[in-house]
């Protein structure tokens, strides 16, 4: 059940938000209220921070595989009320219940996963030219980590920080999208019932509110962020300034490209998946399909007549819904491109021509159902197009042969490469992350997400002084 009032949760306990503001949260589907939400601001986030620093100590001091077994038994009691959750989710973004279900079933997974690294949490020991000397790499906590994510699939992008985290011995306060509080708050009151207090909190609220604090805060030791390369380079910039450690998971305009000896079919229900389900909001979603001229006329038209009868939810605001339209304004649509007739935020599944690779409209990232189709001549060019991005998160290329497809995955400028697949679809034990603008280096989930969430402390064991 979603109630009325989301409220924050600070060290354990629900909190209103202390200046009494609340937000409204609308529902995409029909444009109706769904709830209102703490409208946090400073004093609030502070307050979060320091019951995150109060519960960091003792948290940080039990054994990796004791947090092991706590983020396991996470992800068995979100498995046990998966319905539970995902008709949240589905509530406050739109979507379809068999996504929502699935991203919660990801999200359980996401938490077996990290479960498992407490038997691991592999250090590393090393020679020294010093006789008498053993040297160990060990994994220690960052301390207090601050997680500002983004709304499009919100158990995921919970899922992929808090877990990790929490597991390598952090406290965290999570700053959930203002459009997903109710699930935030689901997943953080779940979690309560299993954490000791403090070590996890989330507060809601406005991002230009309730977000800057945590970033600014000198007692804030990470600051991990999923979301826009625009809202990025903001915590960047402030993030840096006092010198944290700043990990920012960005957006994408992705490619597929599709030659000329592709199996068209399965090309056009990888593009149609990509670029369109779950209403085009993925960082890794294909809004650009680069197509041979061999196979131009065909796909096109295929790709076209799939578009027409693609079901996809609606953008999560009016807000969203405007950008995207002022966006398409001049475009040469071919399909789709407008407002569909019904209450809440739909747009048809939207495909563009002729877009030069240098406008505007081919390296903005729109994050809606919209895709653009470009003619390309051969390999070469295909891989030049890609490449001439500011992002560069994922991509793919479908083709019949071995060469093509090794010269793409070398040449292309990109996080992740799929060959003959979707531009989307990773998974928990799978690093994930991507180049230029989508990104600053960090790779989450896998094994890589430790290296988000722990520093490296080399101990220097000085084991028969008296010879050394
Ligand atoms: P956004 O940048 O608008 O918001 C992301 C989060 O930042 C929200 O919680 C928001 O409240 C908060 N925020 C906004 N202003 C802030 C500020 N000044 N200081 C601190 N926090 C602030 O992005 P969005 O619209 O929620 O998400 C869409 C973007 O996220 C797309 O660019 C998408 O590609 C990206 N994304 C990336 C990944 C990835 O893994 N690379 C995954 C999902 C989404």
């Amino acid at each position: 059940m979603i109630p009325r009032e989301v409220q924050n949760l600070i060290d354990g306990r629900a909190a209103s938000p202390q200046g009494g503001e609340w937000f409204e949260k609308w529902r995409p589907d029909n444009g109706e209220l769904l709830c209102t939400a703490a409208r946090s601001r400073g004093v609030d986030v502070a307050a979060a921070i320091a019951a995150a620093t109060r519960a960091r100590t003792e948290w940080a001091a039990r054994t990796p595989v004791e947090r092991g077994e706590i983020v396991r038994e996470l992800a068995l009691a979100l498995h046990a009320r998966r319905e539970e959750v995902a008709e949240i989710v589905a509530a406050e973004t739109g979507k379809s219940m068999q996504l929502a279900l699935g991203e919660t079933d990801a999200a359980v997974e996401m938490g077996f996963f990290v479960a498992g690294e407490g038997r691991r949490l592999y250090g590393r020991t090393t020679t020294s030219a010093v006789p008498n000397r053993t040297v160990m790499a060990i994994r220690r906590p960052v301390g207090v980590a601050g997680l500002i994510v983004s709304f499009n699939t919100p158990l995921p992008n919970y899922a992929w920080k808090v877990f990790p985290a929490v597991f390598c011995g952090n406290a965290a306060v999570l700053k959930p999208s203002e459009h997903t509080p109710a699930s935030a708050a689901f997943f953080g009151q779940l979690s309560n019932e299993l954490l000791p207090p403090g070590v996890l909190n989330v507060v809601q609220g406005l991002g230009p509110e309730a977000g800057p604090p945590l970033v600014e805060s000198p007692d804030v030791d990470l600051v991990s962020f999923t979301g826009s390369a625009e809202t990025g380079r903001w915590i960047s910039e402030h993030g840096g300034r006092r010198l944290a450690k700043v990990v920012l998971e960005l957006g994408g305009k992705n490619a597929l490209v599709v030659c000329d000896d592709a199996d068209l079919g399965r090309a056009v229900d990888w593009s149609l998946a990509s670029a369109f389900s779950n209403a085009g909001q993925r960082c890794a979603a294909a809004s650009r399909l680069v197509v041979f001229d061999a196979a131009y006329d065909e796909f096109r038209e295929r790709f076209v007549e799939g578009a027409r009868s693609y079901e996809t939810g609606p953008v999560i605001s009016e807000a969203s819904l405007e950008r995207i339209l002022a966006a398409l304004e001049g475009a040469n649509v071919v399909v789709g491109g407008e407002r569909l007739e019904r209450p809440g935020w739909w747009l048809a599944p939207t495909v563009v021509e002729d877009v030069q690779p240098d406008a505007a409209l081919s390296g903005t990232e729109l994050f809606g159902p919209v895709s653009i189709l470009y003619r390309v001549a051969d390999l070469e060019a295909a891989i030049a197009l890609v490449n001439d991005s500011p992002y560069g998160l994922t991509s793919a290329i479908h083709t019949a042969s071995l060469h093509r497809a090794m010269r793409f995955a070398d040449e292309v400028e990109a996080g992740v490469v799929v060959v003959n697949g979707g531009t989307h679809g990773s998974e928990p034990h799978m690093g994930f992350g991507g180049v230029k603008q989508s990104g600053t280096g960090w790779r989450e989930a896998g094994i890589e997400a430790l290296d988000v969430y722990t520093e490296w402390k080399y101990v220097n064991l000085i084991t028969d002084p008296a010879k050394t």
